[in-house]
């Protein structure tokens, strides 16, 4: 029986083992999808997803999250959404509503309240201090506001031949209250269906908006693609595309799996993922784009791990 999961960045590793394990003792993919994001969102030193994520502009800590079964195409998403500690779990309850799937702001706050979840403060310490370090260097260096953003975005495929896919992130560093990104936006920042398979994006989602990417690459899948392939020829087209129309191509990565467990990813930026199906323990690689719409794939290195690690435990003055 295949199973399987895939998810955007080093972040999501751990996650990935726990939801692999679930998988193989038939567990169901909902619960692999929930249980994989959910260890990021509570993981302090992860920046740009749930507790220690960064917050707007304001200071506020704004997040979005969407979650999509791939049998019954039921989906739920929250944007804006603050101080609940896991919006996954509300993305999740919200696909089981026929109306008022999708929240924004104080309604879904309120919701997530009201329907009992754990309130929590997400901002914290240190994601403020390097907040308020952004915006002296902003003001004396004039540096770009919109440095630092990664969504986790997964996809899972259980026993039983059911998939999910689903997303959370704070978005945008700095980004002005009420933006909202791809990431909770069915069909660019995640899509799925059990049949085919599904993908998630990360990256600009200004940019990545544009394309819709993430409902392309599994309409490619359908139409007999591989993962790869349609990784590869839905993500660099659409670079080409935009740098040609708009002028530039924002930084975006892509993950897909078929429900089969075979999986694909595509990038124009550096970008590390964990994936782990019936064949192969869960492991994170990196990608880089390669030559002639292609992408590079390799496994990652304690080096790069070592680094990653000291990197995001660094002390904040
Ligand atoms: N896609 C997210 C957003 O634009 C950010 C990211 O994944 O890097 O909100």
């Amino acid at each position: 029986m295949n199973y399987g999961t895939i998810a955007t960045w080093r972040m999501a590793h751990d996650g990935v083992i726990k939801a692999n394990e679930l998988l193989q003792n038939s567990g169901s993919s909902d619960d692999a999808l929930e249980i994989t994001v959910k260890s990021v969102e509570d993981y302090p030193f992860y920046k740009s997803v749930g507790f220690g994520g960064l917050p707007n502009a304001k200071g506020i800590l704004e997040m979005d999250a969407a979650f999509m079964n791939g049998d019954t195409f039921q989906l739920g998403a929250v944007a804006g959404i603050t101080d609940i500690k896991n919006p996954i779990s509300v993305a999740r309850k919200l696909s089981h509503e026929k109306f008022n799937s999708f929240l924004v702001g104080q309604g879904a706050t309120d919701y997530a309240i009201e329907e009992g979840f754990e309130e929590k403060e997400m901002l914290t310490e240190r994601a403020r201090k390097i907040w308020s370090n952004r915006l002296d260097d902003i003001k004396k260096h004039n540096l770009s506001a919109y440095d630092g953003h990664d969504t986790v975005g997964v996809v899972t495929l259980d026993k039983q031949g059911s998939m999910t896919a689903g997303t959370s992130s704070s978005g945008l560093f700095m980004k002005r209250p009420g933006r909202v990104g791809d990431s909770p936006l069915s069909g660019s920042g995640f899509y799925v269906d059990s049949e085919i398979g599904g993908a998630s994006a990360t990256g600009l989602g200004e940019d990545l908006m544009k394309g819709c990417l993430a409902y392309e690459i599994v309409r490619k899948m359908k139409e007999g693609l591989s993962p790869q392939e349609a990784c590869d020829q839905t993500l660099y087209s659409f670079h080409d595309l935009l740098t040609k129309r708009y002028g530039k191509a924002g930084a975006f990565s892509l993950i897909a799996m078929n429900n089969r467990g075979q999986w694909g990813v595509a990038t124009n930026v550096e970008f590390t993922f964990s994936v782990g199906n019936q064949e192969k323990e869960p492991a994170i690689f990196i990608a880089n784009m390669g030559n002639n719409h292609s992408t590079i794939i390799e496994p990652i290195s304690q080096e790069w791990l070592d680094a990653y690690e000291k990197r995001i435990k660094a002390p904040i003055k």
